[in-house]
């Protein structure tokens, strides 16, 4: 009896261990299934040459007068820098403002349109409908309520530098004619918009037009379709190029014409 009861407690014993070893290579598996997508914010993050940069200041940091440790910043920044969305009313004047879009709607599956090469012969490149037949005709049709995203590799390697990523290190009106980096064509944004059922674009640049736009006709397009974008988006040389789901998580800023934003995708 006794040794059949030891035998028992060394199954159960070990009926544990396995269980504890895949409990362990699970989390440590969808770990690795998880991409963070986002450029965190301090005195570096890039804003357009006009807009407002981000600024931190320390209110409180050190110990208080009862003898712990107390730490309190202030932060402020324009809507739209670093890693973050534009809601419709950005260029469309009755589109939704950020937080008037249902959560559900951030979230889509990631198609990723790599145009690296194109865009390292051409830093003014526009992203073509030729290019999405090119993605559809390996990956098959872009699937209901995606996140279309140009890889130009700008923003991917070189930010947060301003003189490579947007083309100057200027700032204020003196910095716009200088501006050049690649961005959507507005045939593409018409043909996704028309042809396909998108939830928005997105782009490793600071904008979605490019740099060269005086007109902003891809924002114009896409805001004026109630459509989102999203840009500066962080680490797409990871991303492959179909099946990944993209979480898009802004601060909901009540009429906020944009905002920065939490991007993540999950890699199946
Ligand atoms: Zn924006």
């Amino acid at each position: 009896m006794r040794s059949e009861s030891s035998l028992l407690k060394k199954w159960i014993m070990l009926a544990f261990i396995c269980l504890f070893v895949a409990i362990a290579f699970s989390a440590c598996s969808s770990e690795e299934k998880l991409l963070d997508m986002t450029y965190p914010y301090d005195e570096s993050t890039i804003y357009w040459p006009t807009a407002k940069p981000f600024k931190l200041e320390k209110v409180s940091w050190g110990i208080a007068e009862g003898g712990w440790w107390y730490a309190s910043n202030e932060f402020s920044a324009s809507e739209h820098g670093g890693t973050h969305v534009d809601a419709p009313i950005h260029f469309a004047e009755k589109g939704r403002t950020i937080e008037q879009i249902p959560l559900k709607e951030w979230i889509g599956p990631a198609v990723k349109l790599d145009v690296t090469k194109q865009c390292e012969k051409n830093r003014d490149y526009l992203l073509s409908v030729g290019d999405i037949d090119n993605w559809e005709k390996k990956y098959g049709k872009i699937p209901d309520g995606a996140w279309v995203i140009m890889y130009t590799g700008i923003d991917t390697k070189y930010y947060p530098d301003k003189k490579r990523v947007l083309g100057t290190d200027k700032t204020g009106e003196e910095a716009i004619p200088e501006l050049s980096f690649p961005g959507f064509s507005p045939e593409s944004v018409k043909f996704l918009i028309k042809e396909r059922n998108i939830t928005g674009i997105a782009i490793d640049t600071p904008s979605i037009d490019y740099g060269k736009s005086k007109e902003f006709n891809a924002h114009q397009v896409l805001c004026g379709a109630d459509k989102l974008a999203l840009e500066n988006i962080a680490n797409l040389d990871k991303l492959p190029p179909s099946g990944a789901t993209l979480y898009v998580i802004p601060i909901p800023i009540k009429q906020g014409t944009g905002a920065p934003a939490r991007v993540f995708a999950i890699i199946p």
